[in-house]
């Protein structure tokens, strides 16, 4: 497949290219100006939620061949989008995309609502040619992060009050033990401090 480029645009917003096809995850505008970049071969939606579904980043980024893989719930579904639900997944030009499950256990917003219910939203597992990317979503630690398969490179989010503390972020690490780690969709972060507490065969990228 050639090189992978993994670029990370802030927030839960990467971009990968991988021969002459350019992929973008939750593409952010607010973080991000993508007005004038590489045009996106494909756009992969976590969920439904305004910093993760962005129309106004999409309008810089897609053309009309763009194709979109997406969790159920978002806001547009047109004969370019494939809709994968939990431990559903799809073969895109070559690269395996496995939906797999994402969501919170305790955070809860002020009415009660878990942030994120079990089922709705999706992590992925992208498999190039052999080399597995983990993109994780808005998730606490959870069981079925045991399942995954060997992850080189895992996109963990670490925020409250939505996603993860420290000690969830470095226990949800334990639990997928990746080669490679970046903490993604945070507001602040300590990085020698997670260095330090995390599993010295656990490269972390931050
Ligand atoms: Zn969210
Ligand atoms: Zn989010």
């Amino acid at each position: 497949m050639g090189d992978l480029r993994v670029e990370v645009l802030g927030h839960a917003s990467v971009r990968f290219d991988i021969g002459d096809k350019v992929i973008y995850v939750d593409p952010y505008s607010e973080v991000c100006s993508f007005k004038g970049m590489t045009p996106a071969d494909l756009i992969l939606i976590t969920h439904n939620h305004y910093d993760h579904y962005d129309e106004k980043a999409f309008s810089e980024i897609e053309t009309p061949d763009t194709d979109f893989i997406v969790s159920e719930n978002v806001g547009r579904v047109d004969d370019r989008y494939t809709v994968l639900a939990n431990d559903q997944f799809c073969t895109w030009e070559g690269i395996e995309i496995a939906a797999v499950e994402s969501y919170n256990v305790n955070r809860r917003n002020p009415a009660g609502q878990l942030f994120h219910p079990r089922g709705v939203g999706n992590g992925y597992v992208l498999d190039f040619d052999g080399f597995k990317v983990y993109l994780a979503g808005d998730t606490e630690p959870i069981p079925e992060m045991q399942d995954l398969p060997k992850i080189d490179l895992a996109f963990l989010p670490k925020n409250l009050p939505y996603t993860m503390t420290d000690e969830e972020f470095l226990k949800a690490a334990n639990l997928i033990k990746p080669k490679y780690l970046y903490a993604y969709h945070y507001f602040e972060i300590d990085v020698p401090k997670l260095k330090k507490e995390l599993d010295p065969a656990i490269e972390l990228l931050n």
